[in-house]
């Protein structure tokens, strides 16, 4: 038996008036997933537990089959997984933006850009290197990752104050959270480093004389420690692979113990190797059990607001993920068992996440359960959850209603 889960980020939305009041996944022409959730089980999925943050970090978790209450400590440590960095007990990862503030009168500091003009690697990596070559103690390192998106490892005890995510403050004050690290000494000497060194970095005065933000600050936040989780082989004995272009799912895929392909062209958004991540699954599940494919681009598109893009990765997520994975298996008479899904939903009204239950089908290769008879989209599954009432109400537990059965 081969397992699988598939995943179109974000996929979820709420009733658009530009399409009479359906969503994208509702208008979306998707035969393949259509076809599964007929012959299939329908059920609504509560992946965002009570109390905490519709991000893919904790929707994905449960989707893993990890509770987030138990297991979720931070986005930092997961991507600190996936680059391959182990954290000692003390030491917490913390996530390190590269970013542009700018400091008005007294101690007034805005967010200008939470990336810093979507900075270059071969820039940041520069200015990383510098960092840790000038302003790193035995408390604190720099671990270039990509882009704008670096890590920074503490070793010691958490100072205690509460970190935000710079994309929440985009051209807004954030004199009141920058105060809190220069409130501790020891953070209050790294940074003021930093900010001298950044200053006069040949990188940023390049980038400033082309009109480019420069990196005038390191932003750090989304830290924890190390989650310890059992793993998936540990837990349902099985082998898998995931497939993913995010780093955070990476690291979920580490932590889970399962193998990581880097697609070559995956990129996160539609112009992504849906070829090559549909190959990288066939040939995964030609010696192993289970894989867990992630597709962003669905969710790139709901942050973006663009209608026709997310319609269109929908449409890409069926036919050139779903539909030929599922078609390779059935060549070759595999038994499966296949769940597709998302993580959230990332509504084009909002532009960002939002913790409604989401739509979830499971179908199994030998139909040997009643299908649901329905399309794959919201408000059919709210209705036919309705009248079934077989909802998950733990997110983390779907696993086992894919893993563990007759
Ligand atoms: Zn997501």
């Amino acid at each position: 038996m081969k397992y699988l889960i598939l995943v179109g980020d974000g996929m979820g939305d709420f009733p658009v008036d530009e399409l009479d009041g359906k969503t994208p996944l509702e208008v979306a022409h998707i035969p393949m997933i259509d076809d599964l959730c007929r012959k299939g089980e329908f059920f609504l999925n509560y992946t965002v537990p009570n109390g905490y943050p519709p991000g893919s970090d904790v929707a994905n978790m449960s989707l893993m089959g990890y509770d987030p209450a138990e297991y979720y400590t931070g986005r930092a440590p997961l991507e600190a997984a996936a680059m391959g960095i182990k954290l000692a007990p003390d030491e917490i990862a913390f996530r390190c933006n590269m970013v542009t503030l700018d400091h008005g009168a007294g101690s007034q500091v805005s967010m200008r850009d939470f990336c810093a003009g979507h900075i270059t690697n071969e820039e940041s990596h520069r200015l990383i290197a510098d960092l840790e070559a000038e302003c790193a103690t035995e408390q604190f390192h720099f671990k270039a990752g990509v882009s704008y998106r670096h890590l920074m490892i503490f070793k010691g005890e958490h100072p205690g104050f509460i970190t935000v995510p710079p994309h929440d403050y985009i051209e807004q004050e954030v004199t009141d959270h920058f105060q809190k690290y220069l409130a501790q000494p020891e953070w209050k000497t790294l940074l003021e480093k930093t900010k001298k060194l950044l200053a006069n970095h040949p990188v940023n005065q390049k980038r400033i004389a082309e009109g480019k933000n420069p990196a005038t600050m390191v932003w750090l936040w989304g830290e924890g420690k190390m989650p310890s989780v059992p793993t998936l082989t540990n837990r349902f004995n099985i082998t898998g692979t995931m497939i993913s272009a995010v780093d955070l799912l990476k690291g979920l895929g580490v932590l889970g113990g399962l193998s990581i392909v880097n697609v070559p062209g995956a990129t996160g958004y539609i112009d992504t190797n849906y070829a090559g991540k549909a190959q990288a699954a066939i040939n995964a599940l030609k010696n192993q059990d289970f894989v867990f494919v992630h597709l962003e681009a669905p969710d790139e598109a709901g942050h973006q607001g663009s209608l026709q893009d997310k319609i269109t990765a929908i449409e890409d997520f069926d036919a050139r993920i779903v539909k030929p994975i599922i078609e390779d298996l059935r060549t070759r008479n595999e038994d499966f068992r296949v769940v597709v899904t998302m993580d959230h939903f990332t509504p084009l009204a909002l532009r960002t996440h939002v913790s409604d239950p989401v739509p979830t089908l499971l179908y199994d290769s030998r139909e040997q359960v009643k299908g649901s008879g329905q399309s794959f989209y919201e408000k059919s599954c709210t209705e036919y959850d309705a009248v079934e009432n077989n909802s998950i109400k733990a997110g983390h537990k779907m696993i086992e209603k894919l893993l563990v059965h007759k």
